[in-house]
């Protein structure tokens, strides 16, 4: 493997539940220490700042570094644990997969018990199980104490276990996470492109944390940054799979390239920024095309109404089978990503900037 692929594996297979992200930011330290300044905020999102040929202005790019996860809410008498989703979860995606729970004693796995066809009423088949009925198995049986081997107690976090590898396409990648260690791993890989060109402006390549549950480290990170412009890097929904129909609905795909989030729910890009970056994209005739957002949102809903206002928008990397144990993307696509971010920040002066937020 080499350097970035192992990077990528070792970002997406890292333990970051909303809350504990500190094993993804120790990673983004390692990539950064000696070139950047690095800080946190006070709930531990990550911030390294590089200085180019000039203080002004400041341009914030952001990634979330917690994954979709759970919580022990409860250790039923017999062992079995009961718990609470941390972030979007359609429960159908969960039957017979394994978690990974870490407890003061270390790391277990445990698996999502489900019903076997056999044992299945016909209108069973058809539901979809609630979140409550799921219950996670960690090896319960005659003689095995479940609490007294790991140590699990309530408030115990647990993340999906999806190990990263390859498709016959090698091209792609399967792991869980890429919803958004893919967005950390830009954020901080441009900081390490931009050692090898000018650009005239402060970067600030940020991780934060609890996206997942409310945009919450977005908050902290853009009021302590405070930037004039500010880019939120993120997985982009690939609807080229069947049962997406045709339509505007069709225009995110893997292998597509960089994508640029136009609206997400009832928040739009700032439409200048947008141009901007479009610019950019086709003078530089880098891969990228345009999607929405239907329902969710990024960070960047979040950075628009910090202070007074910061001209946001996101820019993202297609992914099919998010929020999954089980997701895919080109990491062509984030390499394009990767060089539309470069050849955008080096454009960012202070003129130009003045010129966008008008
Ligand atoms: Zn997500």
């Amino acid at each position: 493997m080499d350097d970035r692929t192992l990077f990528l594996k070792e970002i997406t297979e890292a333990f970051g539940p909303p809350g504990l992200e500190d094993a993804v930011a120790a990673i983004l330290r390692r990539r950064t220490e000696g070139f950047c300044q690095i800080g946190r905020d006070n709930i531990g999102s990550f911030i390294a700042t590089k200085k180019g040929t000039s203080a002004e202005p400041k341009v914030m790019v952001a990634g979330h570094m917690d994954e979709v996860a759970f919580m022990v809410t409860d250790v039923e008498p017999s062992g079995f644990l009961r718990m609470r989703p941390l972030g979007g979860w359609w429960p159908h995606v969960l039957l017979g997969q394994r978690i990974r729970l870490r407890t003061r004693k270390g790391e277990f796995l445990g698996i999502v018990g489900s019903k076997p066809p056999h044992d299945l009423k016909p209108d069973e088949r058809k539901n979809v199980l609630e979140f409550n009925d799921l219950f996670v198995d960690m090896g319960v049986g005659q003689g095995f104490d479940v609490v007294e081997a790991t140590g699990v107690r309530r408030g115990d976090f647990a993340v999906p276990h999806g190990p990263f590898e390859t498709l016959a396409n090698p091209n792609q990648h399967v792991v869980k996470a890429w919803d958004n260690r893919i967005g950390c791993a830009l954020a901080v890989d441009l900081l390490s492109e931009l050692r090898k060109a000018d650009h005239p402006n402060t970067v600030y390549g940020v991780a934060t944390v609890q996206e997942e549950i409310g945009l919450r480290g977005a908050a902290t990170c853009a009021e302590q940054v405070m930037p004039d412009i500010a880019f939120a890097v993120d997985v982009g929904i690939a609807r080229d799979t069947p049962g997406y129909k045709g339509g505007d609905k069709c225009q995110e795909r893997l292998g597509g390239g960089a994508s640029v989030l136009l609206l997400e729910g009832h928040v739009v890009s700032h439409p200048r920024l947008v141009r901007f970056v479009l610019d950019v994209a086709e003078e530089e005739k880098i891969p990228h095309h345009t999607t929405s957002l239907e329902g969710g949102g990024t960070d960047a809903a979040r950075f628009q109404i910090t202070g007074r206002g910061i001209p946001s928008m996101a820019i993202c990397v297609p992914s099919r089978y998010i929020h999954s144990h089980s997701s895919l993307l080109d990491r062509r696509d984030y390499e394009a990503a990767l060089k539309l971010l470069v050849a955008v920040v080096r454009r960012l002066d202070a003129k130009t900037v003045a010129r966008i937020r008008g």
